[in-house]
């Protein structure tokens, strides 16, 4: 017990729930971290994990991540996020999210769940059978659907700042480009680096997914030591801490700039990264645009796909701006992109006492 609330009090987390109903299955976690912006909004991530404490840390980082997300995006939300344990059996699946739904329903809105790692937009819109919370429904249900294809989008622009920054020429044509993780967002961004022209090799746990990249265009590579592989952008997109003190070392890349989440292992990864000339774009700065899109089914008068796409491709502004204080200051992009979101939530806490 003491580790728990030392754990939930290190990075100031509000609250974390755990849910359990034996009837669906369902073990699930989720951690509200700062709603001084807004509800924490946030995906559900359904993985197979080691252990409970495993599946605590994930939570408990992913909800921080989603406050720094929605704040630096200018997003009037704060972080959330839930991890489901396990993954269960198809025919269980109804049952495991509508069970869900109901524990967010209790929330009151404080926690807004979307899509994530593991889940998929029929999982939400089940979850919305029991709950009154819930976003990245389908369109022809007034949302926005999956978010994935927006996420992919803002990292493609993103990109496109890193290459600038990196001082290497413009576009993403020619550049050799390594997705690791080739799901919802992965595969979405490998269509757009493609149509780019750029030369895009791929690996993913699941070799399926290898072969729809490969009918796409892309090469395959084994997974194992992506990281070591020459390239010009190394993109994670599968789960976090790719950039470790292990792998840092061996990267062999001018640039990383991928829709995962918590891509560092810690901050001092981002340190590293800085000291090695590597230049990274902040995790929670690219990859804002699923937030964004689900974000905006709760917007003035619904879902607008217009509005939702004008603020993704603010990602490309943002880290311009980023990358170029960091070129003056000297300091490395992820510590910039840390005090500006956090600047926007002291500054409102300030305001309203
Ligand atoms: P997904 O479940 O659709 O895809 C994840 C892919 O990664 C799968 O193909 C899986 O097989 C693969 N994978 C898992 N572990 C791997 C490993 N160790 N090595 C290589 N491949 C591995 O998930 P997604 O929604 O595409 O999300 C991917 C990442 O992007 C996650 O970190 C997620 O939190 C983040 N993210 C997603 C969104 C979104 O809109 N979906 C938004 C922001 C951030």
């Amino acid at each position: 017990m003491t580790d728990l609330f030392s754990s939930i009090d290190r990075e100031g987390h509000e609250q974390v729930v755990f849910c359990r109903d034996r009837a669906s299955g369902l073990r699930a976690m989720v951690a509200i971290h700062d709603t001084t912006l807004g509800p924490g909004l946030g995906g559900i991530r359904m993985r197979a994990y080691a252990t409970e404490s495993e599946a605590l840390t994930d939570v408990l980082r992913l909800s921080q991540a989603m406050t720094l997300k929605a704040s630096l995006a200018g997003l009037e939300f704060g972080g959330g996020k839930a991890v489901i344990l396990g993954v269960p059996s198809p025919g269980d699946r109804r049952a495991l999210f509508r069970s869900m739904g109901r524990f967010v329903d209790s929330l009151g809105g404080r926690y807004v769940p979307t899509e994530d790692m593991g889940t998929y937009t029929a999982d939400i819109e089940q979850l919305r059978e029991t709950s009154r919370y819930g976003v990245g429904v389908a369109e022809a249900r007034g949302g926005g659907g999956d978010p994935s294809p927006m996420t992919a989008w803002g990292v493609f622009c993103g990109m496109r700042a890193a290459i600038e920054a990196a001082g290497l020429e413009p576009g993403l044509g020619g550049k050799q480009v390594i997705v690791q993780g080739i799901g919802k967002v992965g595969m979405a961004l490998v269509r757009l680096l493609i149509d780019a022209r750029a030369d895009v090799a791929v690996s993913d746990v699941e070799e399926r997914r290898l072969e729809e990249a490969r009918a796409l265009g892309a090469r395959p590579m084994g997974n194992a030591e992506i990281h070591r592989e020459p390239c010009t952008i190394l993109s994670p997109c599968a789960a976090g801490a790719l950039l470790n003190a292990r792998t840092i070392p061996e990267l062999r890349c001018p640039i990383v700039a991928g829709g995962a989440n918590n891509q560092l292992a810690t901050e001092e990864d981002g340190d590293r990264l800085h000291a090695r000339g590597i230049l990274y774009a902040p995790d929670f700065a690219i990859n804002a645009g699923g937030l964004i899109n689900v974000a905006d089914e709760l917007g003035p008068g619904g879902y607008d796909r217009g509005r939702a796409l004008g603020l993704t491709e603010r990602i490309e502004p943002t880290l311009r701006r980023i990358f170029a204080e960091s070129a003056r200051t000297g300091s490395p992009p992820h510590r910039i992109a840390l005090r500006l979101a956090r600047e926007r939530i002291e500054n409102r806490a300030r305001a309203s006492g």
